[in-house]
Parts: C-alpha cells; sequence; structure tokens
C-alpha cells in the first residue's frame, strides 16, 4: 500500500485490541460480562460498552468467525477445568470473517477466583482481538467493505455493465449484464468480449478498441470519461443469438498502470422501436398505406442522379367529389383504398405507387420508356372502367374511372419539379379530352 508509514508511537495509540471478559453461564452458554468496542468487528453493529445483563459471545462475533472462536473457547475452558494450569489453556489462533476480514486472538484464563460459598469454580476467560485483515491481500477491512460497497453499487444498477482488460477479455459482468445478454457472469468472465457482439462486427471490434485505447489518456475524470460511440446504432447480441439494439458509453481507465475498458450498456429495444415506426409513419400515408408524397419525390430523385430510363404517372380520379357526395364520404374512403391496392398490384417491383394528395395518385416506373408507360397506365385505366379486381364493397359497389398523365424522363433531366409539372399538364389534357383517358406529355 501507498500509505505513509506510521511510527510505532502512532501505531500503538491507533491500535484497536479488543478486549472481553467471557464465561459461561450456568446454561453452559458462553457470555460476555464485559468487552470494549473493538472486541472484534469495528464495524459490527451490536457492540456493549459496559453489558447489564452480560450478553452471548455469540452476538459479538461476526458469525463466520463464530465456529473457529467458539472451538478455542472449548477447548482453553476445558483445559483451565482439568490442571488450573493457565498457560497450558492459553490459545492463539486467527478468525476467519467474511468480505476477507480475520482477527488475531488469544484466550487466556483468568486467575479463578476461589470462592468457597460457590458449587463450582467460575472460569472467566480473558479473550482480546485484533483485525490483522485479510489473508490473502494487504486490504484493510475499511477496504474490504468499500469493495463489497462499490460491488453492491454495480450490481444494482440498472443500466449493464462490463469491463474488459487489455487483452479485451472480460473481467466485470454486472446483474443487468446478466439480464441484458443471457449470461451469467460465470460464463463469461475471462471470455473475449466479441461473445456480447453480433457476428457481423466481431471482426472489426478489436481494432476499435486498439484505436480507442490509442487516444491519449488525459481525460479520467469519471463524471467525463471519453465516449467510443455516441451513435443510436450500436448493437448486441443476446445468448439466443437475437441482436439487441443498444446504447453504450465506453471509458477507458487505468487501473494501476493497467489500461481497462468500462462499458456501460443500456437496452434501447424500445426507443428503437418506437423510431423504426416513427420513420415509418413520417413516409406512409394513413389511409392507405401507400407511400406518401415525400417518399415518392426521394425515391424519383433517387433514379433522376442516375442514367437509367423513368417514367412516371399522376392518376386523378374522375369526378370523385359526386362519390363523396352521393355515398358518402366513408365509402370514397373505400375507393381510395381499393384503387391504392389495385395500383400497387399493377405496376409492382421496382416501380412505386404512391399517393399524392387527394385523390391523386402517382406511379414511378423505372426502366419503363414511353411505351411501356403508357400501356401500364391504360391497363389500369381499363381496370377500374370495368371494375376488374377483387373487392366486395361493403355496400354497393362503386363505378368510378380514371384519368392519368405519362411523361417520360428526357436524357439528362435531373429536375423531379419539372418531371411532375409535365405530368400534371399531361393529366390536364386527358382531364379536358372527356376524362377516363391516359395521355402523355
Ligand atoms: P375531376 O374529375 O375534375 O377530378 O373532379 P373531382 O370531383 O374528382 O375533383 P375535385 O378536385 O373537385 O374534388 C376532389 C375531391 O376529393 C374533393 C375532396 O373532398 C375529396 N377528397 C380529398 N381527399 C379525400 C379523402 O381522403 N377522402 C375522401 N373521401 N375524399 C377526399
Ligand atoms: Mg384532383
Ligand atoms: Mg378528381
Amino acid at each position: 500500500m501507498a500509505e505513509s508509514p506510521l511510527t510505532t508511537h502512532e501505531r500503538v495509540q491507533s491500535s484497536a485490541v479488543g478486549v472481553a471478559i467471557v464465561r459461561r453461564d450456568e446454561h453452559g452458554e458462553w457470555i460476555a460480562t464485559a468487552a470494549n468496542r473493538h472486541f472484534f468487528n469495528p464495524l459490527q453493529a451490536q457492540r456493549i460498552e459496559s453489558p447489564k445483563p452480560a450478553v452471548p459471545v455469540k452476538t459479538l462475533v461476526p458469525p463466520a468467525a463464530w465456529p473457529a472462536f467458539h472451538e478455542a473457547l472449548e477447548a482453553c475452558f476445558t483445559n483451565a477445568d482439568a490442571d488450573a494450569d493457565a498457560s497450558a489453556a492459553e490459545r492463539v489462533g486467527i478468525a476467519h470473517g467474511s468480505d476477507g476480514l480475520n482477527w488475531r486472538y488469544s484466550l487466556t484464563p483468568l486467575a479463578c477466583v476461589n470462592d468457597v460459598n460457590a458449587t463450582a469454580t467460575p472460569i472467566e476467560i480473558l479473550a482480546t482481538t485484533v483485525a490483522i485483515g485479510p489473508a490473502t491481500s494487504s486490504s484493510t477491512p475499511t477496504q474490504a467493505s468499500s469493495a463489497s460497497r462499490y460491488r453492491a453499487v454495480v450490481d444494482s444498477a440498472y443500466d449493464a455493465i462490463v469491463t474488459i482488460d487489455q487483452s479485451h477479455n472480460i473481467t466485470l459482468f454486472n446483474r443487468a449484464a446478466e439480464n441484458l445478454f443471457g449470461y451469467s457472469a460465470a460464463e463469461v468472465l475471462g471470455q473475449r468480449i466479441e461473445t456480447l457482439l453480433p457476428e457481423s462486427v466481431r471482426a472489426h471490434h478489436s481494432q476499435n478498441v486498439r484505436k480507442f485505447a490509442d487516444s491519449p489518456l488525459t481525460d479520467l475524470r469519471p463524471m467525463n470519461p471519453p465516449r467510443m460511440d455516441e451513435s443510436n446504432s450500436v448493437f448486441g447480441r443476446h445468448r439466443d443469438g437475437s441482436i439487441i439494439p443498444v446504447e453504450i458509453a465506453i471509458s477507458k481507465i487505468d487501473v494501476d498502470g493497467q489500461i481497462e475498458f468500462t462499458a456501460v450498456v443500456r437496452d434501447i429495444t424500445n426507443r428503437a422501436q418506437l423510431m423504426d415506426s416513427l420513420k415509418k409513419q413520417a413516409v406512409t400515408d394513413a389511409l392507405t398505406g401507400l407511400p406518401n408524397r415525400r417518399e415518392f419525390l426521394a425515391f424519383v430523385d433517387k433514379v433522376q442522379h442516375t442514367q437509367d430510363a423513368l417514367s412516371v404517372f399522376i392518376l386523378d380520379i374522375d369526378y370523385f367529389k359526386e362519390i363523396n357526395d352521393n355515398y358518402g364520404h366513408h365509402v370514397g374512403d373505400e375507393v381510395l383504398c381499393v384503387l391504392a391496392n389495385v395500383g400497387v398490384s399493377q405496376t409492382g417491383e421496382p416501380s412505386l405507387f404512391a399517393r399524392w394528395g387527394g385523390e391523386e395518385f402517382v406511379a414511378a416506373l423505372p426502366g419503363a420508356d414511353a411505351a411501356q408507360a403508357h400501356r401500364i397506365a391504360e391497363q389500369l385505366r381499363l381496370r377500374f372502367e370495368k371494375q376488374d379486381f377483387e373487392h366486395a364493397w361493403r355496400l354497393q359497389p362503386v363505378p368510378f374511372t380514371v384519368s392519368i398523365g405519362v411523361v417520360t424522363r428526357e436524357a439528362g433531366e435531373h429536375d423531379v419539379e419539372a418531371l411532375m409539372k409535365r405530368a400534371d399538364r399531361a393529366l390536364y389534357r386527358a382531364k379536358n379530352s372527356g376524362r377516363n383517358r391516359v395521355e402523355t406529355g
């Protein structure tokens, strides 16, 4: 330990020698008739300053240390009783408590009090204890208790905490980590950290940790640890093979000159699902489930940045207002949904059929030239005219027709808006020419 050495005087002054006078009561139980507050564990809750009446010795001794101490008391008593030679009866030993605390004790029979009135000679034993700390390490009782406090805090943490050493082997795995990853600590301690990662990132992980390890070790303040990855797109791997979206903060710590890494890992499955559904909502039309205008424009824009052929069309229901007026708005909604289903089935992959707004729909047909696009649009128009689709109408069949304006991308045309404007003009012509028609722009 790197503490400044105590002088002999200080050692004597600070020594915490426990002293107790103990004897057997009439039932043969060991009782203490006096004990100072250092007797055994100084952290022990139950103390007696001047026992009135005497208390069982067992209540003063940490449970783990009791069996050895009790045996020594019995031996001391037996020998003292046998020949009244105090030195033969003296016992010295080590009592081991829990948490690595140990005590050196000595038991000395006190001179027998020759009480002529007593039926049996009472034998008193002077018991002394000195805390000597764990046999295997140099830590003091205070260090041992702070270690167990540390362990308790780590285990009660809401977040998973995983520590790895310089060889990337797991050295700490708390309860929350056991719950998150499905492994017990015993199974993963000493194993590679890659055990907890999806197969797809295992190969690069060591390299990332090394890069992080090589970053300057200047910022070791516990409140501001260096972070390795602040993004949400990090994943862990459960024992059953499932992939868990997690948020992770990794700090580099210096433990006696050895670099270790502590990862605090939080399961964000619920948050990730919410983000996914919000993202989907943002690009989906709520009534029909089709991609919305934003999604359609993004799709077209992507194709416009390639040299690929592309045709688009805009479709508008004829006299839709009358459908609403004659059948009611909810029937109008049903027509929109029917149209959506038929439109998707008619255009198919890799095309995109979307709701433009109101009773207007659009299709992007990558790879389709003007003739192909016209054919697809004409087939769709005809299916609606003939009600050539499977649909069980809720009340009664609703006849309707559509008008469509088709355009094809010109060589080098990149402007999505200009393309859609041309399609709109073609649609306008279809409407003006009597509706239920396909016009090409
Ligand atoms: P045209 O042949 O010229 O296209 O005539 P139209 O009646 O279809 O066109 P107009 O633009 O006059 O009417 C469109 C109607 O679509 C008006 C609006 O109330 C209705 N509409 C827009 N969105 C919805 C919707 O989500 N559900 C229903 N039921 N009706 C809608
Ligand atoms: Mg319209
Ligand atoms: Mg219309």
